[in-house]
C-alpha cells in the first residue's frame, strides 16, 4: 500500500485519556515517531466523557495521579482528598500540555476498522475521516468503561422530554431546579449522582433494579500545607503505592473492602458481637467479616445485618428493606458515597423497586412501570457500560487470517494473554484488555505498568530486528485458567452475580470474570519475569 510520510507511523495510541497520554509519552521518549487517535475534541477519555453532576474518583488524588513524572507531581495541585471530575480534566489537559502532546494527537478522528497486513508486518488503520494511517505497531488504549450500555427499555426514544446518559453528560449546565427527575441505575455512578440532583430537582424518582452496597466515606478539600506536606514524601507514598495489591495503600474503595477481609469471620460470631458491629460501623461494620468473599451463606448473612444498618438511617422501612441488595456483597466493584441512604428521607425523593414493580416502557411522558405511570420532565440513565471489551469490539479488528476480534472475544470468550496481547493479532497491545489487573486496583497504577512494559518490549523488538511479536494460543490458555482459578474460591463467579467485571451486565455477553486478582505486584512480578526470559508465551519473529 502506498502511504504518505504524514500517514506511517512508527507506532499508533488509540485514544487520548489516562491510557494513551502515557503511551504517547513514553513512545515519544523511545525514539518512536508515534500518532495518537482520538475521537473526542480533546483529551481526558473517560473523565473527558463522564461529567455528571456529582462525578469524582473513589481512589486519593494523591495515589489517581501519574507517577512517572516527579515535575507533574510536584507541579499540579489537587484540591479535595478524592478528586471531582472537572479537575481530573484539568489535570490531563495540565498533563497533556506540560508534555507537549497535543501535536501527536489527531482529535476528531475515531477508528473503525484495522488490520494487520501479514506481508509488510503493519498494521492499516482506518478512521471515520477517510484517513488510512500505517504503523508496525498499535497500543490500544480506548478504555475499559468507555462505551455506554444503552439502556435495553422499550419506548426510551419516544420520551418527550430530556433525556440524558451520565457518561455522554452535555458541556453546557444542565438545571435541574424544580423539574421532575428519573435516575435509572444505580451502580457507582448512580449512586454519586442521586444525592446531588436530590438537591436540585423538585421532584426525584430513582428506579432501581438492583440496589447498591455503598459505603460512606468523607471527602474532604485539603488542609493548609497539607498537600505540601504529602508532596514532600512523594517517593514513600509512590513505593507504598507500587508495592500494594490494589495500586493505592492510601483510602479508596478497594482498600476498605480489603481491611474487611482482615476481620474475624461472621460465622462464628455471636448475635451480640453482629449487633455491635452494626451499632458501631453501620453499613461497613454489617460486612467486615473475613469470611464473607469466600462463603456465600456468610455473605448472605452480611447482607442481611447490612439491611439493618441501613434501616437505620433510611427513615421509611418500606424504602430502607427496597434499598437492601439481595446479590452478593463483594461481587461488584466496590463503591464509596457522600449521603446516599439520607437522600431517600428527603421530601422529593422517591424510589420505586423494580424487583417489585418492573419497568414495562419509556413513554412520552415518563416511565411506566407495571404499577403505572411516573411522569418526569428529564430521565437520566446511569446504566453502565460495555466494559473491558466493548471499546476493542466496536472496532472491525482483522489480525491473521482474517481472524476477528469482535468475533473470537463475542463467541470464544473476553481471552487475552497477560492482559495485553491476543493470539492471532501481531503487535497490537491493549493497554488493560480482559485478564489485567486494572478492574480490581487502582486503574492509573495498573496503566503505569502496561505501558512501561509495552514500551520495553517495542524497544526490544526493534534493538533486536524483530518484526512482529505474537501471543501463543497455549499461553494465552493457560493465562486465563491461572485468573479464573484465582477468583474460583470468592464470591466473584456467583452465578448471581451480574457485573461489568464479569459481562454478566450486558445481554448476551460471554461470561468470564475479566480481571486479575492477585494484585498488581505479582502482576509485575510476571510480566518482568516473562520479558527477561525472552518474552515466554509469545512468538517473536
Ligand atoms: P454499573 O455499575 O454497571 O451500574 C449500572 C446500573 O444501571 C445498575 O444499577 C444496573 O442494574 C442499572 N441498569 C442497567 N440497565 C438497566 C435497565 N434496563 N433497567 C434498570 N436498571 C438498569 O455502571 P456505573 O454505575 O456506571 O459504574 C461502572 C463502573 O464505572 C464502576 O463499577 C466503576 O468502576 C466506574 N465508576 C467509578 C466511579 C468512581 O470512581 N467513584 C464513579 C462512577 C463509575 P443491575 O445491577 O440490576 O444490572
Amino acid at each position: 500500500m502506498a502511504t504518505s510520510d504524514t500517514t506511517r507511523y512508527d507506532a499508533i495510541v488509540i485514544g487520548a485519556g489516562f491510557s494513551g497520554l502515557y503511551a504517547l509519552h513514553r513512545l515519544r521518549e523511545l525514539g518512536l515517531r508515534t500518532i495518537v487517535l482520538e475521537k473526542a475534541e480533546n483529551v481526558g477519555g473517560t473523565w473527558l466523557f463522564n461529567r455528571y453532576p456529582g462525578a469524582r474518583c473513589d481512589i486519593e488524588s494523591i495515589e489517581y495521579s501519574y507517577s512517572f513524572s516527579e515535575e507533574i507531581q510536584q507541579e499540579w495541585v489537587w484540591t479535595e482528598t478524592m478528586p471531582r471530575q472537572p479537575e481530573i480534566e484539568a489535570y490531563l489537559n495540565f498533563v497533556a500540555d506540560r508534555l507537549d502532546l497535543r501535536r501527536d494527537i489527531r482529535f476528531h478522528t475515531e477508528v473503525t476498522a484495522m488490520t494487520f497486513d501479514d506481508v509488510a508486518a503493519e498494521w492499516v488503520v482506518r478512521t471515520d475521516t477517510a484517513d488510512t494511517v500505517v504503523a508496525p505497531f498499535v497500543v490500544a488504549a480506548a478504555g475499559i468503561l468507555s462505551v455506554p450500555k444503552e439502556p435495553d427499555i422499550a419506548g426510551v426514544e419516544s420520551f418527550a422530554g430530556r433525556s440524558l446518559h451520565t457518561s455522554r453528560w452535555p458541556k453546557e449546565d444542565v438545571d435541574l431546579t424544580g423539574r421532575r427527575v428519573g435516575v435509572i441505575g444505580t451502580g457507582s455512578t448512580g449512586v454519586q449522582l442521586i444525592p446531588v440532583v436530590a438537591r436540585q430537582a423538585g421532584q426525584l424518582t430513582v428506579f432501581q433494579r438492583s440496589p447498591a452496597y455503598t459505603l460512606p466515606w468523607e471527602v474532604r478539600p485539603f488542609d493548609d500545607g497539607e498537600l505540601d506536606e504529602l508532596k514532600a514524601n512523594y517517593s514513600e507514598i509512590r513505593a507504598a503505592q507500587r508495592a500494594h495489591a490494589v495500586g493505592a495503600a492510601r483510602l479508596s474503595a478497594f482498600s476498605v473492602m480489603l481491611e474487611m477481609m482482615t476481620k474475624p469471620p461472621l460465622k462464628s460470631a455471636s448475635r451480640e458481637e453482629q449487633q455491635r458491629a452494626v451499632e458501631e460501623g453501620g453499613v461497613i461494620g454489617a460486612l467486615s467479616w473475613g469470611d464473607v468473599f469466600f462463603d456465600i451463606e456468610a455473605n448472605q448473612m452480611a447482607a442481611k445485618l447490612y439491611g439493618e444498618a441501613v434501616a437505620r438511617i433510611v427513615e421509611d422501612p418500606e424504602t430502607a428493606a427496597a434499598l437492601t441488595p439481595t446479590h452478593p456483597f463483594g461481587c461488584k466493584r466496590p463503591i464509596i458515597d457522600q449521603g446516599y441512604y439520607e437522600t431517600f428521607n428527603r421530601d422529593n425523593v422517591t424510589l420505586v423497586d423494580l424487583r417489585k414493580d418492573p419497568i414495562v416502557e419509556v413513554s412520552p411522558v415518563g416511565i411506566r412501570t407495571e404499577r403505572g405511570e411516573h411522569e418526569l420532565d428529564v430521565i437520566i440513565y446511569a446504566t453502565g457500560f460495555d466494559a473491558m471489551t466493548g471499546a476493542m469490539t466496536r472496532i472491525a479488528v482483522t489480525g491473521r487470517d482474517g481472524m476477528s476480534l469482535a468475533d473470537y472475544w463475542t463467541t470464544e470468550g473476553p481471552y487475552a494473554y497477560l492482559g495485553i496481547a491476543v493470539a492471532g493479532f501481531p503487535n497490537l497491545f491493549i493497554v488493560q484488555a480482559p485478564g489485567s489487573p486494572a478492574p480490581a486496583s487502582n486503574f492509573v497504577t495498573a496503566l503505569e505498568q502496561h505501558v512501561e512494559w509495552i514500551g520495553d518490549c517495542i524497544a526490544h523488538l526493534r534493538a533486536n530486528g524483530y518484526r512482529t511479536i505474537e501471543a501463543l494460543p497455549d499461553a494465552q490458555r493457560e493465562w486465563t485458567e491461572h485468573t479464573t482459578a484465582l477468583v474460583e474460591p470468592t464470591v466473584l463467579v456467583h452465578p448471581t452475580c451480574n457485573s461489568w467485571y464479569n459481562g454478566g451486565n450486558v445481554p448476551g455477553k460471554k461470561r468470564m470474570y475479566m480481571g486479575y486478582t492477585a494484585g498488581i505486584p505479582e502482576y509485575r512480578r510476571r510480566c518482568e519475569e516473562i520479558a527477561a526470559a525472552g518474552y515466554t508465551g509469545f512468538k517473536l519473529a
